[in-house]
């Protein structure tokens, strides 16, 4: 007997469910990949995402082919394939790992219906988070709208799938049905823009697996400090990985508990607690829909954002507003795909406080640049910063970036290793430069003497907006 598996965003031989399912059932696994990115609704997958998806997809490939199988792909619509497959492979299963973007739920329980309408036996399985979204409700059994509980009553019920191991070997079909090669699926951008990534990054299984024992051997230790130091490498940088499915999050949490020490135990359950957050920003994704385009608190409906400064947000994009910690971040993201977390707070705040640009815009540059581009986290960070969410940030903490740069960057090596042109200033004129800006244009004459939004200014606006929604409220 025959079954199909699904790879989606759960590119991996380990841990696997979907594929161990249909190996313990005695089926021959048929690995396939669909591409359909008009089936994600508004949330087609970004540049980033598609070049990071090609590397992932040839990395699989490679995996299954040394164990005597093969990944065949193939152009949506996904239903259509599935049902064409099945019958061409005779195969009596259709199994998949579970994803939880509002389109795709939707279109999953439409193909599920459909398929076991044809006496097909189609079941999917949970192999990207530690708990499923709905698994876990207030006593009042609605969903959490707050981390901290969330996190506490997670912690009370700790269950978590076991790790499986990669099987060694795979049976594979005779013969066709073969597929479409990677390329036709033209997930790598023309311009190759993205050719700088692959410095930073190994996409795939193997590279994920690297990546957790960099961090296991490295930044573990001190991470809860060392996490908000975007100078140093202080964090897993497993966030793609992630997203992709190549790795599965309770395996970085067994790997942890591993090097379990009295000296790391602090940070293995700080870390653990950021897997928390994924945790979190699935279940509000999942209770909340809308929430990708919608004010999470609709209070901020009435909020006074200024006028859509299409100028201003271009010189954000390419990291040209002359705030140096957050042109920093937005170069760091153009030429490696990703940013780091206290930056991708300060360049936030910085859009949606000081310019009073719309979150969305923020987070639709993210989506379309960033590797990790995850619709449940940038949606939660997103409306966090901007103050819109659930669990937000209060709305009168609006970031100076300079005290921010000043704290987190106190050498100024990060913004020295981003901006270049600035690397010969002394540091608190590095983060600060229209203090001097006679001396910032002899030595960057490129660089913008002034911030767009000027921070004081800017500050003010901000929390005057925030007040008249609250004083109307
Ligand atoms: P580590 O510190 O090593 O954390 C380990 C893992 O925990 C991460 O890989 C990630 O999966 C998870 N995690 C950590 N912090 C968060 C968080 N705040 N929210 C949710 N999960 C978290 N993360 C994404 O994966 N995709 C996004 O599209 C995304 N957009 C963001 C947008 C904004 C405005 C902000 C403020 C944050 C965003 N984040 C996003 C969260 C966070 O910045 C990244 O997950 C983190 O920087 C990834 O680096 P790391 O793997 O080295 O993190």
């Amino acid at each position: 007997a025959n079954a199909l598996v699904w790879f989606r965003n759960d590119l991996r031989l380990a841990d696997q469910p979907a594929l161990a399912a249909a190996l313990s059932a005695g089926q021959v696994p048929v690995c396939i990949y669909i591409h359909e990115p008009e089936e994600e609704g508004d949330w087609a997958p970004g540049a980033a995402s598609d070049a990071w998806r090609h590397h992932s997809l040839a990395a699989l490939d490679v995996a299954l082919r040394a164990r005597g199988s093969r990944l065949r792909m193939f152009r949506g619509p996904s239903l259509a394939v599935l049902q064409a497959l099945a019958a061409a492979c005779d195969a009596e299963a259709v199994y998949w790992t579970r994803r939880y973007e509002p389109a795709i739920e939707r279109r999953d329980a439409e193909i599920k219906r459909a398929l076991r309408g044809q006496g097909l036996h189609a079941e999917s399985f949970n192999g990207a988070l530690l708990f499923e979204p709905w698994q876990r409700a207030t006593r009042q059994g609605a969903p959490y709208r707050v981390f901290t509980p969330f996190w506490r009553s997670a912690l009370a019920d700790w269950h978590v799938p076991s790790t499986i191991e990669a099987p060694r070997s795979l049976p594979d079909l005779d013969g066709d049905p073969d597929g479409i090669p990677l390329d036709a699926l033209k997930l790598r951008s023309a311009r190759g823009w993205d050719a700088p990534f692959w410095d930073h990054w190994t996409p795939g299984e193997a590279g994920a697996h690297e990546a957790l024992e960099v961090f296991t051997d490295g930044a573990l230790r001190g991470y809860r400090e060392g996490r908000d130091r975007p100078d140093q490498v202080g964090t897993s940088r497993l966030s793609p990985h992630l997203h992709f499915g190549e790795i599965a999050p309770w395996r970085i949490v067994a790997a942890l508990e591993e090097a379990r020490t009295a000296a790391t135990g602090a940070d293995i359950d700080a870390y653990v607690r950021e897997l928390g957050w994924r945790e979190f920003a699935h279940h509000l994704l999942h209770h909340f829909p809308e929430t990708p385009e919608r004010n999470f608190n609709p209070r901020f409906d009435d909020f006074a954002w200024a006028r859509r400064d299409s100028r201003a947000l271009e010189a954000w994009r390419t990291g040209r507003t002359g705030v140096p910690i957050v042109d920093a971040g937005l170069r760091e993201l153009w030429h490696t795909g990703w940013m780091h977390n206290r930056v991708r707070m300060i360049v936030a705040s910085y859009l949606c406080k000081h310019m009073r640009q719309h979150w969305r815009e923020g987070a639709r540059w993210f989506w379309d640049t960033l590797v990790d581009a995850d619709l449940a986290n940038n949606t939660l960070g997103w409306q966090w910063v901007a103050g819109t969410g659930a669990d937000a940030s209060p709305y009168f903490r609006v970031f100076n970036p300079v005290t921010q740069a000043t704290r987190f960057d106190p050498d100024g090596r990060y913004v020295a290793r981003w901006l270049p042109e600035l690397a010969d200033l002394p540091v608190p004129l590095r983060h600060a430069p229209w203090d001097d800006p006679g001396r910032v244009r002899r030595h960057a004459p490129d660089y913008p003497s002034r911030p767009i939004a000027d921070l004081a200014a800017g500050r003010d606006a901000a929390l005057g907006a925030y007040r008249a929604l609250k004083d109307r409220a």
